[in-house]
């Protein structure tokens, strides 16, 4: 197997308030008010094609990030699958709900557009990936089989806005799908992942002028 060496970042979490934000108007994360999401109008497909193997995975220095192949169709466009990685505690809330992880799934078109589908976790029954996902961390062209969409709900209803990249450069027109459904974690694999990173996370920004929209599949 071989190693990856992640680059290092010239901003950190201890000193947030240093980051340059491009904008103080369309930030992500945020808190999401359930009752003033407005029903989506259009179809809000979401078809998620994953590559049953993982390419690598790695510790970036802030975060734990797994890359593997795939494409999704989100409201009838094409993204191309770039990565996932874990915020621990989770960066949206629900209703001013707390989430102790958030999982990112972050795509992009074609024209640069980029798409998070953003996965919320509490503590409950264990999910094996995680696991997997830590015993094989800073590995690479490593023999498996890895199904992501094991730690993504079934039900794909979703909340959908407009916002920002959570970490630096911060950059904005990046649209949101923070799936309603939980998943689980066991306490003890949160606690193996806080072990890495504890504190990755941005606080909740202002909504401003924007609309939430949520996309009800199912009941
Ligand atoms: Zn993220």
């Amino acid at each position: 197997m071989k190693k990856i060496n992640f680059e290092p970042v010239d901003w950190n979490y201890q000193e947030k308030e240093a980051w340059t934000c491009p904008s103080h108007q369309f930030q992500s994360p945020i808190n999401i008010v359930n009752d003033h999401a407005k029903p989506m109008k259009e179809d809000g497909s979401l078809i998620l094609r994953y590559r049953k193997k993982i390419d690598a995975i790695v510790n970036t220095g802030y975060c734990v990030q797994g890359y593997l192949k795939g494409v999704a169709s989100i409201n009838n466009r094409l993204f191309n699958f770039q990565q996932f990685h874990f915020h621990a505690k989770g960066e949206h809330t629900i209703d001013e709900k707390e989430f102790p992880l958030e999982l990112h799934l972050v795509h992009q078109s074609e024209n640069g557009k980029m798409a998070v589908i953003a996965v919320l976790f509490e503590i409950g029954e264990e999910n094996n990936s995680i696991d997997f996902i830590l015993d094989h961390l800073n590995e690479s062209e490593f023999d498996n089989r890895f199904n992501l969409l094991s730690l993504v709900p079934k039900n794909l209803n979703y909340y959908h806005y407009l916002g920002s990249l959570t970490t630096p450069p911060l950059t904005e027109n990046v649209e949101w799908y923070v799936l309603m459904e939980p998943m689980t974690l066991s306490k003890k694999q949160l606690n193996r992942l806080t072990e890495i990173h504890n504190h990755n996370y941005r606080e909740t920004q202002e909504i401003n002028d924007r609309q939430v929209l949520k996309k009800i599949f199912h009941a």
